[in-house]
């Protein structure tokens, strides 16, 4: 088992060419025309952005880094916002459904949940990433509701996973850990890299105030299978998220903080968010600068680590744990002018921002192409889609033209990509604003 996984490891350690397109992305977009979607005109032949050329950086690269520099494509226009920012981040709802009922994502009476017809089914969702692929991204982390029950949860996985070669880097999963122990191993057979798990409390009984189940055993069995896995050479990046609120799990922050002093776990810290239905009040929230005044009581050395240039979270360590420290800071200090994500919810809307209500149905594309019917397997293969999605890419290297079915399709995500606002409103105009509850949204 260990040798096999640590092959996989291998097979998913990005490229030399995939490396050396990010590096040269912001040198092309001089090159780049303004052909962008948002000013096409309906009967338009857009040319994809992957047909401008690349221009030679003035260092000599080596004969190698030269190779893949040439071969190295711009970033997708389509996914490029008005501010420039490069969108190679997917993240996908894959259910409605849900194990627990955690008390900050899900409204008491429950959620009406959508007709099976109106969610997108696994070729749809495979179809999605293989096109969000081919412009570029290189990231897709599946969330929900609770993705490990959906049913098909690993082949759709395995079904992912395939689009390594395509530039795929990442695949990753938000999941609450209730049943993850069971689908691990198949998982990381699949390519999966990295997991954020959901943990509130330490405490089993508080667990079952905050989840609204039981469950907190089976939790602990997930992380120590992730931690076993590591040790075989997995090299599955673990996180534990733990929002908190005041006055119910506000003392276990340091408790949480010193899981890390043994375990290479990184803890993020996420302020309370208002989405509807969740009974927010300002009362509740826990700030970050609050926070770290525990810690900072507790570990006065607590130190700030460097972050990457697309984190979300404000990364810190305790001098000799193993594990670090994030806060996850979208109330009082966000992180909108670095943003590289976008959403499609389980429905198939494509959502720019957590905190913004605009959507736009990308199912309703897709599914066009099949009398507006869900695309199943035979449907799939019938219709060629994954062939029309590789052709795209090919034919878009080539400064040829993309067929109807994409170009519809990166037109509408175009046009949304540039709708994305700076930044997301503030904690008193949040607080008022209709938005989907979380669960719905997947996190
Ligand atoms: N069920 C999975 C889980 O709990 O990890 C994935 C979906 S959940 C909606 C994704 C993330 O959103 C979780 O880490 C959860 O803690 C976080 N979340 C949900 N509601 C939130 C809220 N009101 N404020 C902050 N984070 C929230
Ligand atoms: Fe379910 Fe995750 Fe929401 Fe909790 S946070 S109710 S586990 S979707």
């Amino acid at each position: 088992m260990a040798e096999c996984l640590l092959r996989r490891r291998g097979a998913l350690s990005p490229s030399l060419a995939s490396l050396s397109r990010i590096a040269v992305r912001p040198h092309l977009r001089r090159h780049s025309t303004n052909a962008t979607a948002a000013t096409a005109q309906p009967n338009d032949e857009i040319r994809s952005p992957h047909a401008y050329p690349a221009t030679p950086s003035p260092e000599k690269p080596s004969p190698s880094r030269w190779s893949a520099l040439r071969s190295a494509k711009p970033f997708s226009e389509f996914l490029t916002d008005t501010f420039n920012r490069q969108h190679d981040y997917l993240r996908i709802s894959v259910t409605e459904r849900c194990n627990l009922r955690c008390l900050y994502c899900m409204p008491e009476e429950g959620i009406e949940l959508s007709p099976q017809p109106r969610l997108l089914t696994s070729p749809e969702i495979v179809y999605l990433s293989s096109l969000f692929v081919s412009q570029g991204v290189t990231k897709i982390r599946l969330t929900g509701g609770e993705p490990t029950v959906r049913k098909d949860i690993v082949p759709l996985m395995q079904s992912i996973g395939n689009l390594r070669p395509n530039g795929l880097r990442e695949l990753c999963l938000t999941t609450n850990g209730i049943s993850l122990h069971r689908k691990l191993d198949p998982m990381v057979e699949a390519g999966l890299t990295g997991i954020n798990l959901s943990l509130d409390t330490l405490n089993p009984f508080q667990y079952q105030i905050m989840t609204r189940r039981k469950g907190f055993d089976a939790v602990l069995k997930s992380i120590n299978r992730v931690l076993e896995m590591n040790k075989m050479g997995a090299g599955i990046k673990l996180k534990i998220n733990c929002v908190v609120m005041r006055g119910l799990n506000d003392r276990e922050i340091v408790p949480f903080v010193e899981m890390g002093r043994d375990n290479p776990i990184e803890i993020r810290f996420i302020e309370y968010m208002p989405f509807d239905g969740n009974k927010w009040n300002e009362g509740k929230m826990f700030s970050y600068q609050e926070m770290l005044a525990v810690i900072r009581e507790k570990y006065p050395n607590l130190e700030k680590m460097a972050d990457h240039k697309n984190d979300t979270s404000k990364t810190y360590q305790v001098p000799g744990f193993q594990g670090r420290v994030g806060f996850i800071t979208s109330m009082t200090h966000n992180f909108c002018g670095t943003c590289n994500r976008l959403r499609i919810t389980s429905d198939g809307n494509l959502k720019v921002c957590l905190f913004g209500n605009s959507e736009v149905s990308l199912r309703d594309v897709v599914r066009k192409a099949n009398d507006g019917e869900p695309i199943d397997e035979a449907a799939l293969e019938e219709l060629q889609l994954l062939n029309t999605v590789q052709t795209a890419a090919r034919a878009s290297d080539s400064g040829n033209l993309v067929n109807p079915r994409e170009r519809e399709l990166l037109d509408i995500i175009g046009m949304a990509v540039k709708r994305k606002k700076a930044k997301h409103a503030g904690i008193g105009e949040l607080e008022n604003m209709k938005n989907r509850p979380m669960i719905l949204i997947g996190g």
